[in-house]
């Protein structure tokens, strides 16, 4: 075929289709689907990255005016396989972003073009017009070398610089080169050996027995005569430089032979090879279940609700078994955070090197290999968050998501997609089977699992028959009015003195997430709410004012208590460095460890202070929820939620969702072997639903509570959400083009499907540089609602300046 269809590698949604390209004779063979390019773009033909999309026979653009394709990358192999191609064009439509943002997601990082513009004085140019700054120029340039990095040359000069080098540029005085450059994180391994086809050797060597200068080259020679073959790293540490190296190469006395390996990242010595359990009851009959999905030409998705030490790991273990004895591919997707040493050990003794990890602590170098080992065929299991889907594997027999409730399964940067969703919609296309894992699912899988969307399989009992551990919930309330102030209440305090004395360990949760700040009662518990949507107020402490972040309404702050007249109102729940504090007032002899955003700065900071703790460092680990997920801590054997209510009022649909979720991971760190752990659940709203339900580890109830007020208030799985943020660097301008949005929105809105809330300044109205406005719309099924945004958005486009962004997110977790 005569021509590709390219997209580039650019973020503009302007550029954002396909380009026709011609392939020259050359590449006919290795222009291929999915495969890297650099194409000629724009009207300056500036050399940009693309990735071919598909091929043609014909193209209707007119031959003369069609370009070259003017190089094929990575030698030829695609780095997008069909059915990553196939869901890149699906998260496009999903995730309101351009189609290029979404390839630069799925493929593998470290190994981006660059270019960079290089200025270069015209020898034969006419320099003798130039006056003043452009003389700056010049003599800037000669300074620094003749040829230089656009960049650098405008650093040195400044803004006046800027104007005199376009000028330089018009009149043809400075040419302005682009450089591509080419960041492969390759391990090659170099060898060098006496190139046998030429007989210089010898010459060579005799002048160098006699020429003292050229005691490096007969170093060389020798060592390559009596070793044959020898590595770079061999020659170095003989003491010779790469000098006489290069030289001889030049000459072609030497031939060179490159070797690229790929990074492992663990050394299978150490693991000792497990064998499979021997399923429990429960187990066998999930495995059932699975096993007869895997081989339905039409497979349903499956939910495995197992409570935490239940043995769902065992099974995931064991179904990918069966998927490589099929001989097909497998993909675990694990939260970033419960990806500990334990973790990967336990797939590692299982299946030995045909498994492979990713993640973020690795270099761009390590991730690479890891993403060619699937690729070529080396290894058969990806275990690894988010990017662990985007494998190049060719025949996907199983995707596994861990922990499926977790939020980091929705990525934070455009695109802002759902990794659940992408799974799902991969397996489908791949014929794959999905096998979703939790002790507490989210309410919307866990619906679709009771309506028979997915088939839900369930554990009820842990492996090793151990009991969870005993929680019980105490009233703060209370503990104000009998005249105790500090975040610990009176039973904490004892039972963690009793855990120092017998040298056990205790955890410390303190839940603050996102940057509500919420407004309660210390007296009755009573929360400050939007009557409208029941979320809770958002404190804004500048203007004194309580604000719903979903509708918008704003209502002064109370002094008194609306409900009980107490004083005790309180306006931000404690920070874990200030439960740290106290915890050493209170304990001066224990040992005290730290754990937040601020104390996990580091690169490996996160896995220092768990394995500190873990080797029994410290007595008390003081927490966010951070601390909550998938580590095991043996000694362990009391937990303090210090106030579950921070979580309880996030300004969010989520929040007793998440609440329930951190409750019930945070208790299963305690007394998980078999000393029966005590968790002490401290809240100023003993009665909540949530609250009652997570202390009885009673998923189940809470979820039938919840689904209800889901249902009354139309939120998911019941409607839907759809968020567009409106930004702009001039404020007045951003506001005038929310009203028009909105205006757009009410207007369109003629049967009241959709419930139209704001425009509102967002809760973080001033975000590096742009003002920032939010709609909020609501509406009771997703696609509809989606489709009515998207209109709408299109004709806000039309109505409004240049400089302002429309941002668009369905169902968002935090409103922001
Ligand atoms: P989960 O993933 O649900 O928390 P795991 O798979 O981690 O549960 O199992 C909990 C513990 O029980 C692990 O130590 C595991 O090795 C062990 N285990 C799992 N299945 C069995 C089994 N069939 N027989 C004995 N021990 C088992
Ligand atoms: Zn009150
Ligand atoms: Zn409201």
């Amino acid at each position: 075929m005569r021509y590709a269809r390219v997209i580039v590698g650019m973020n503009n949604p302007q550029t954002d289709r396909v380009f026709d390209y011609h392939i020259p004779e050359v590449f006919r063979d290795e222009a291929k689907e999915g495969v890297r390019v650099i194409v000629p773009f724009g009207r300056k033909n500036t050399k940009t990255e693309g990735y071919i999309l598909s091929l043609a026979y014909e193209s209707e653009i007119p031959p003369d005016k069609l370009k070259d394709i003017l190089e094929i990358l990575d030698d030829g192999k695609p780095i997008f396989t069909p059915q990553m191609l196939h869901l890149a064009q699906w998260m496009k439509e999903n995730y309101f972003c351009t189609l290029s943002q979404c390839l630069q997601a799925i493929m593998p990082t470290g190994i981006k073009t660059k270019s960079i513009w290089q200025v270069a004085l015209n020898e034969n140019a006419d320099i003798s017009a130039c006056k003043g700054g452009e003389m700056a120029v010049l003599e800037a340039l000669k300074e620094m070398g003749n040829t230089v990095d656009l960049s650098e040359l405008e650093k040195v000069l400044g803004s006046a610089g800027k104007y005199a080098v376009r000028q330089l540029q018009k009149k043809k005085i400075l040419l302005l080169k682009q450089k591509m450059i080419r960041s492969e994180y390759k391990m090659e391994q170099r060898f060098y050996s006496i190139n046998e086809g030429s007989s210089m050797w010898e010459e060579v060597l005799k002048k160098a027995e006699v020429d003292k200068r050229l005691l490096g080259q007969r170093k060389l020679l020798q060592l390559l005569k009596e070793k044959g073959e020898v590595s770079l790293e061999e020659i170095k540490k003989s003491g010779i430089s790469e000098s006489p190296l290069k030289t001889l190469l030049k000459k072609g006395v030497l031939s060179e032979r490159r070797n690229q390996r790929k990074r492992e990242v663990f050394s299978l010595e150490d693991y000792e090879r497990t064998m499979p359990f021997y399923p429990t009851e429960e187990q066998r009959k999930a495995l059932e279940e699975i096993e007869h999905q895997m081989n339905l030409e039409k497979k349903k998705p499956i939910l495995l609700h197992g409570i935490t030490g239940s043995g769902k790991t065992e099974i995931y273990m064991q179904s990918i078994a069966k998927i490589l004895a099929m001989g097909k591919q497998a993909v675990v997707l694990v939260p970033e955070i419960s990806l500990t040493p334990q973790m990967m050990e336990r797939f590692i003794s299982r299946f030995g090197d045909v498994v492979s990890i990713t993640h973020s602590r690795l270099s761009p170098g390590e991730r690479l290999d890891q993403w060619k080992k699937a690729r070529d065929g080396e290894i058969s299991v990806m275990i690894g968050p988010r990017s662990a889907l985007f494998m190049p594997f060719t025949d996907l027999g199983m995707i596994i998501i861990d922990e499926v409730h977790d939020n980091s399964y929705i990525s934070d940067i455009t695109p802002k997609y759902d990794v659940r969703e992408a799974a799902k919609m991969l397996a489908e296309d791949t014929g794959a089977l999905l096998l979703m894992g939790s002790a507490t699912p989210d309410l919307v899988s866990y619906h679709k699992a009771r309506q028979g969307e997915y088939l839900l399989l369930e554990l009820k009992e842990r492996t090793g028959g151990g009991a969870l551990p005993r929680m019980e919930i105490i009233d703060m309330c209370k503990e104000l009015e009998e005249g105790n102030r500090s975040a610990f209440s009176g039973v904490l305090q004892e039972e963690i003195g009793r855990a120092l004395e017998k040298g056990q360990q205790t955890m410390l949760f303190l839940n603050r997430r996102g940057f509500a700040t919420f407004v309660s009662c210390r007296s009755c518990g009573h929360v400050m709410r939007c009557p409208e949507c029941g979320i809770s107020y958002t404190y804004h402490a500048k203007e004194e004012v309580l604000m719903c972040h979903y509708c918008g309404k704003t209502v002064e702050s109370p002094r008194n208590c609306p409900a009980c007249g107490s004083k005790y109102i309180r306006y931000f729940g404690t920070g874990p460095q200030k439960i740290e504090e106290e915890a050493k007032r209170l304990f001066p002899k224990a040992n005290i460890l730290r754990m937040d955003l601020d104390t996990t700065t580091g690169k490996n900071s996160h896995n220092q202070i768990l394995e500190a703790f873990r080797n029994g460092q410290a007595d008390i680990l003081v927490g966010t929820q951070m601390i909550a997920k998938g580590h095991d801590f043996p000694n362990v054997t009391l937990v303090g939620i210090m106030a579950a209510d921070t979580s309880l009022n996030t300004g969010s649909f989520y929040a007793s969702e998440n609440t329930f979720q951190l409750i019930t991971q945070a208790g299963g760190r305690a007394g998980r072997t078999d000393d029966r752990g005590k968790v002490y659940i401290q809240t100023y709203q003993p009665k909540h639903y949530c609250i009652t339900h997570a202390a009885e580890q009673n998923y189940k109830g809470f979820y039938e509570e919840e689904i209800l007020l889901r249902e009354m208030m139309g939120y998911p799985p019941f409607g839907a959400f759809c968020s567009v943020v409106i930004s702009g660097e001039d404020g007045g301008e951003t506001a005038r083009a929310a009203d028009v949005l909105g205006g757009i929105l009410q207007a369109e809105n003629r049967e009241n499907n959709f419930f139209i809330m704001g425009p509102v300044p967002a809760m973080l109205f001033k975000f590096r540089g742009e003002y920032r406005q939010r709609i909020l719309i609501q509406g009771p099924e997703e696609n509809a609602l989606v489709q009515f945004v998207v209109e709408c958005v299109g004709k806000g486009e039309h109505n409004v300046g240049k400089g302002i962004h429309f941002q668009l997110t369905r169902n968002p977790l935090n409103i922001v």
